[in-house]
């Protein structure tokens, strides 16, 4: 990874201002970093910890010269922080916060800072906080929202590319819009922690309670051992939406209460199946962080129409895991190159921009993946065979794949995934600990084919798909870069002769051996 900025400033020496700077150093994305904070106990930790190469306390000193400045104070501190440093800071120079409220943050960000201020928010939090308990890999497979406004749109995509090489996944809100989930997703499960706690605390026998509690109680209150003194800042910051978001945690408790009062069982197991549902969706979607095991990452290569794309997202069901699929972002891609008139052969350099621009999601939406992009969902509109034509050429323009392959990189940090692709096991993740090679003759794919886009409604002819399968398969082997082909280490599964269930079934079983060896 390249250096991205000279001279990071980091203002607040903290869990996430520490955590900044030893991701920073470990991934080699800055050349120097200077701190800043106002106790000398933080910045002798900070000093101590590798997280900064120097520190100050002067604010202005620390700021100057940098070509991005890093907030990470308390969230009632940092506007009286951007108002303080704007006259210190140069052109070019990004300037970030790690405020867990946006609306008032961005206002001031843009009062004071319009071109350079770009707010923002890692859900990477911890009930610890102080530099001591930061940690390089905070961010890793964690959400990071960035809410740009005006900001110039260069110091956004190196911003984006910055938190990426974090190994966070960044996600592009409004302020408002960030406001308004995090109400939900982060302030209310803060306050209905707390809430339990409280109510605890005030029973007769606190002291019993501990001895008879199991791992449910310390899972559910654990985010109230949180600093006090933080998290009402955040509460009074967000009041509006954490007093909204209260009343629906107010009417589900209510609902529940009412349907045990009145013995209806069947309401009862309702609501409890609704709580169930929409927690396994957090599992499954990655929000939970409790995979049953993290560190194997699956890559699935083979070309087009050997049934990868189902294989993948059934082993990935049953492991628990999350699905990468990397055919959809290079299709996406040619997508939106269409959309801005680009065309692969004339325009490489700006599709191969454009690809590294783009921010790459995937979400859960009714039990299915479907790949957002900048917010929005793409899932069928890249699967136009219009889109799939363009999105061969497009994936052999070499600044495509490098860009797409920092983005797949970062999917798979954390592990506990199945990628699927053409070059996941030699190029995207050579060191995956499953690697398979899915292929099957190309009769029974164009086939498969044929069948999965007339119960699409379309009108093709088997011939047709043939012929596209077969140049597209010459293309994709023959191209000079990541062309499509079976690393030395994968195991071959050619499906021909396989029921699906059974080319799942066997993949589960290597996963499984693997996570026991
Ligand atoms: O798998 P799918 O047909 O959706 O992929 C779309 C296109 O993206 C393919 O034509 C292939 O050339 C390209 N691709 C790639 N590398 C990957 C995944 C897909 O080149 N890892």
């Amino acid at each position: 990874m390249s250096v991205l900025y000279e001279r990071l400033a980091i203002v607040g020496l903290g869990l996430i201002g520490g955590s900044v700077g030893l991701a920073a150093h470990k991934r080699c994305l800055v050349g120097e970093i200077v701190g800043y904070s106002r106790s000398e106990t933080s910045r002798q930790g900070a000093v101590a910890a590798g997280a900064v190469d120097q520190v100050s306390d002067d604010l202005l000193a620390a700021v100057r010269g940098a070509d991005l400045v890093y907030v990470s104070a308390p969230v009632c501190a940092i506007a009286g922080i951007l108002e303080q440093i704007a006259p210190a800071v140069s052109i070019g120079c990004a300037v970030t916060d790690a405020g867990s409220v946006k609306g008032q943050i961005c206002r001031d960000g843009a009062r004071f800072l319009p071109a350079s201020f770009i707010g923002g928010h890692p859900m990477a939090g911890s009930e610890k906080s102080g530099i001591q308990a930061s940690s390089a890999d905070l961010f890793v497979d964690r959400s990071y929202i960035l809410t740009p406004q005006e900001a110039d749109e260069e110091l956004l995509s190196r911003l984006l590319e910055f938190v990426r090489a974090l190994g966070a996944r960044p996600l592009l809100a409004t302020p408002e819009e960030h406001d308004h989930l995090v109400a939900l997703a982060s302030h209310l499960p803060h306050l209905w922690a707390a809430a339990l706690s409280l109510g605890l605390s005030r029973s007769d026998e606190p002291r019993a309670l501990a001895d008879f509690s199991g791992a449910g109680l310390r899972d559910s209150t654990r985010i109230a051992a949180s600093s006090p003194e933080l998290w009402k800042d955040i509460f009074l910051s967000n009041q509006a939406q954490v007093l909204q978001a209260c009343t629906r945690a107010e009417q589900a408790l209510a609902d529940l209460r009412q349907a045990l009062q009145s013995d209806d069982v069947a309401a009862l197991v309702g609501l409890l199946a609704q709580a169930k549902q929409f927690r396994d969706h957090l599992t499954a979607a990655g929000g939970g962080r409790d995979m049953p095991c993290p560190g194997v990452r699956v890559a699935i290569d083979g070309p087009a129409g050997a049934g990868k794309s189902s294989v993948a997202r059934d082993v990935a069901h049953e492991l628990g895991y999350t699905i990468i699929d990397t055919g959809a972002m290079y299709r996406a891609v040619a997508y939106f190159a269409k959309g801005k008139g680009l065309a692969p052969g004339l325009n490489d350099d700006e599709i191969g921009r454009l690809a590294g621009q783009l921010n790459y999601e995937f979400r859960t939406v009714e039990s299915e993946r479907h790949l957002f992009v900048d917010g929005q969902d793409v899932e069928s509109v890249v699967r136009l065979p219009e889109v799939g034509r363009l999105s061969s050429p497009v994936s052999a323009i070499p600044l495509v794949r490098h860009n797409l392959v920092i983005a797949q990189r970062q999917m798979a940090a954390g592990g506990g995934i199945v990628m699927e692709g053409r070059d996941i096991g030699t190029v995207v993740l050579p060191d995956a600990e499953v690697k398979i090679f899915l292929t099957a003759s190309p009769q029974e794919r164009a086939r498969r084919r044929y069948r999965q886009l007339r119960d699409m409604g379309l009108e093709v002819t088997y011939e047709d798909i043939l012929h596209e399968q077969n140049v597209r398969d010459q293309r994709d082997s023959s191209r000079a870069v990541a062309p499509l082909r079976r690393a030395d280490d994968a195991l071959e599964i050619c499906s021909d002769d396989l029921t699906a269930a059974q080319v799942v079934a066997q993949i589960v079983q290597i996963v499984r051996e693997r996570q026991h060896a």
